[in-house]
């Protein structure tokens, strides 16, 4: 029997817990389709999706070709773990290294969060097995996030995500991350937040950390910008102190800043890349940790203890590459990479004519499809805006139609960001309409 809304609406409040969001009857929208950059409610209410679900849909929704690909290999070979191997893992893998330029290897798993454990489990380990037995720490920054397992969320730079949790997994620091917006000086030369890295790894011990965690553009923490030379100085910076540069690409992978990965902007080689959402467009869950070949090299041994003892029943399933396989596919046919840096530039610079006047618009900044306005009281003292008005610019786009987000950091005021992600795929006209919408709710602030 078809349910009424009502009745979708009651079980939902009754039986599923969301993430994120206050208990309040009744109030979660419950989507039933999509197709493109837009998505459509059980009412039959459409909106234009500006942050592709959790900055997942890279591709777009409504990829009968993903779907087909998944309902093929699960005909075919619907399950076998990674212990032994499968067609699409290997042919995925292969695909990954053409995108990063073949010099890594793939451990597979699920969620950005487990690609990120993924990731700190073999920086320990990759240190003992080179007989430097005591790198364990990793280095991390403020207002990020990795993830909600107890070692990325020990990762996360953001207390309110973390402290009631706690205690979370041991060994984990955090340094401030750059901010271009309030200020970024060097001395001469290091940049300030660099500084802060090389005085961490030296007073806490080059010999104890194992690695640095960080994205290229801080996502989550209200879309971050570094200065252009920074991602270098960082990757110096650790190799002077031995640690290993783990980048998460979970959000700015698969085209989302206009290159194939963010990183790329920068002109840095990371040791380990983590990677999920972009990889199957969020058609399938999918992650991956990318590796150095000269990492994997070092597990290399006839002795057991070699072994990287880390295993995960569901990573890399069958149909789950074979979507993200067909996924990468639609990027290079339909150029989506080079798409999002063509559009994400249109976007930033009507952001700017239309808003940098203003007089709640601090910043707006951004890399391809991935944009943030940064909203402040005052433009002198840059003070955060009150959450209540940022609020009210995102409740006024989705009363339009417009799903837009929020972010920052709510430990010191800092929600006050509004982050743009719409897929790579959106048509011109969607464009227009994001433009539109985000400006004409700053009217009347
Ligand atoms: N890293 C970053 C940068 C993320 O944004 C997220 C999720 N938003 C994660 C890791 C964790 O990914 P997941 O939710 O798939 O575990």
């Amino acid at each position: 029997m078809v349910k009424t809304r009502e009745d979708l609406l009651a079980s939902d409040t009754k039986n599923v817990w969301h993430s994120m969001k206050p208990f309040q009857p009744n109030s979660t929208v419950v989507m039933k389709e999509a197709s493109g950059a837009w998505v459509t409610d059980i009412d039959g209410k459409r909106y234009l999706d500006a942050m592709s679900g959790l900055w997942c849909v890279n591709a777009g929704y409504g990829r009968t070709e993903l779907a087909e690909a998944a309902y093929s290999q699960l005909k075919e070979l619907a399950y076998y773990p990674l212990t032994q191997s499968h067609i699409p893992a290997i042919k995925l893998a292969e695909k990954l290294n053409e995108w990063l330029g073949n010099e890594y290897v793939f451990f597979f798993s699920n969620s950005g969060s487990e690609a990120n454990e993924t990731a700190f489990k073999i920086a320990r380990q990759y240190h003992l097995q080179k007989g430097e037995n005591n790198r364990y720490k990793i280095v991390s920054r403020y207002r990020s996030y990795h993830g909600n397992t107890l070692g990325a969320m020990a990762a996360t730079g953001q207390a309110q995500r973390k402290y009631k949790y706690e205690p979370l997994a041991t060994g984990f620091l955090h340094v401030p991350p750059p901010d271009t917006y309030r200020v970024e000086e060097g001395n001469g030369e290091l940049l300030k937040s660099v500084q802060a890295i090389d005085d961490a790894m030296t007073w806490e011990l080059s010999e104890t950390i194992a690695a640095m965690i960080m994205e290229p553009i801080i996502t989550g923490g209200g879309i971050l910008t570094p200065p252009e030379n920074y991602l270098q100085q960082v990757k110096r910076t650790c190799e002077k102190h031995g640690a290993l540069l783990i980048v998460d690409e979970v959000i700015c992978g698969f085209g989302r800043t206009g290159k194939p990965f963010g990183y790329m902007n920068y002109g840095v080689r990371p040791d380990i890349i983590t990677m999920a959402k972009g990889i199957t467009s969020g058609y399938m869950p999918l992650a991956a940790t990318a590796v150095k070949k000269e990492i994997y090299e070092a597990f290399k041994g006839s002795e057991e203890y070699d072994y990287f003892r880390h295993v995960n029943t569901f990573g890399g399933s069958p149909a789950s590459c074979a979507v993200a396989l067909k996924n990468l596919e639609i990027f290079e046919r339909e150029n989506l990479v080079e798409r999002s840096a063509q559009k994400g530039k249109q976007l930033l610079s009507e952001l700017k004519q239309r808003l940098s006047d203003h007089p709640f618009v601090g910043d707006i900044r951004g890399k391809g499809l991935l944009i943030g306005i940064e909203l402040v009281s005052d433009k002198q003292t840059k003070t955060p805006l009150d959450v209540e008005r940022v609020n009210k610019v995102v409740t006024r786009c989705k009363e339009k139609g417009v799903l837009i987000g929020k972010n920052g950091a709510t430990v010191a005021g800092y929600n006050n960001v509004i982050a743009l992600a719409p897929p790579l795929n959106l048509t011109d006209d969607d464009l227009t309409k994001i433009i539109e919408t985000v400006s004409a709710s700053f009217v009347n602030l």
